[in-house]
């Protein structure tokens, strides 16, 4: 499998506080890789240090064998990289406005036709798309995210807790619209606390304390005594 992304040895900080240690972390073409962690574990940041939206420390993050740490955050768009932020739309535009947002580094005719394909995807997206995203219930919000993340026709979508602020029954519904979209050769690194995106997964990594304290498969993952206490004990999906 070729591999997509790329990190190795990757710190990174606040002022005088570091937040990442030594992390590395890779992605294959069409691999769903889940990177699970409690609050403060560091997801965030990590993710923003693969779209650029924060300095590293130190180490390497390589896209499709090509070192990009140092490019802006435009250009990793451009390259193929797109980012679902914990919001995952600007509330203040509308629907369609997200979605040609999504797409703004592409010719316009090419976002548009795509915007349209998952306005007919979703018709309760579709009968809203003049309303301000804001308006929209915390799972059509989520759905529009996807959408709006997946409008560029991406190579590689990085999902900050697509799960935040949603009901478990949104929550099923974020995965299975995942599931139906990974099969079109589009890597996914998706930052979770909800174990129900295990489900999805190919492989996992699980950030404690800025540290990658496992990596493996989901079923390696059930099988280690500490993480299963840690995640499914509590959380029980
Ligand atoms: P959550 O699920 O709560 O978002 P997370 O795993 O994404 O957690 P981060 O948001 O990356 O974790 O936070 C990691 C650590 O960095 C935390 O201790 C947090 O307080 C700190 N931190 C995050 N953002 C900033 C910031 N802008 N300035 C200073 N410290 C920050």
């Amino acid at each position: 499998m070729q591999t997509v992304l790329e990190v190795e040895g990757l710190a990174g900080g606040y002022g005088p506080m570091q937040v990442l240690w030594d992390v590395a972390v890779k992605v294959g073409e069409s691999e769903t890789v889940v990177l699970l962690g409690p609050n403060g574990a560091g997801k965030t940041t990590l993710l923003k240090s693969l779209v650029g939206l924060q300095p590293l420390r130190g180490g390497e993050v390589a896209f499709r064998g090509e070192r990009i740490e140092r490019l802006r955050t435009d250009q990793r768009i451009r390259l193929g990289i797109s980012f679902m932020t914990e919001m995952g739309v600007f509330t203040n535009l509308s629907v369609e406005e997200n979605l040609f947002l999504g797409g703004y580094h592409q010719p316009p005719e090419t976002t548009k036709a795509r915007a349209e394909e998952f306005l007919r995807l979703f018709p309760d997206l579709a009968a809203q798309r003049r309303h301000h995203a804001g308006a929209l219930s915390g799972g059509q919000r989520k759905m529009l995210g996807v959408a709006k993340a997946l409008v560029a026709n991406p190579r590689l979508v990085i999902m900050d807790e697509p799960s935040s602020g949603l009901s478990p029954r949104f929550v099923g519904e974020v995965v299975k619209m995942l599931a139906r979209f990974r099969t079109e050769g589009t890597s996914f690194l998706i930052a979770e606390q909800n174990v129900k995106f295990l489900e999805i997964a190919d492989r996992v990594y699980v950030l404690d304390g800025g540290r990658i304290g496992f990596s493996g498969t989901v079923e390696e993952l059930r099988q280690n005594e500490a993480i299963r206490e840690a995640y499914f004990g509590l959380k029980g999906h």
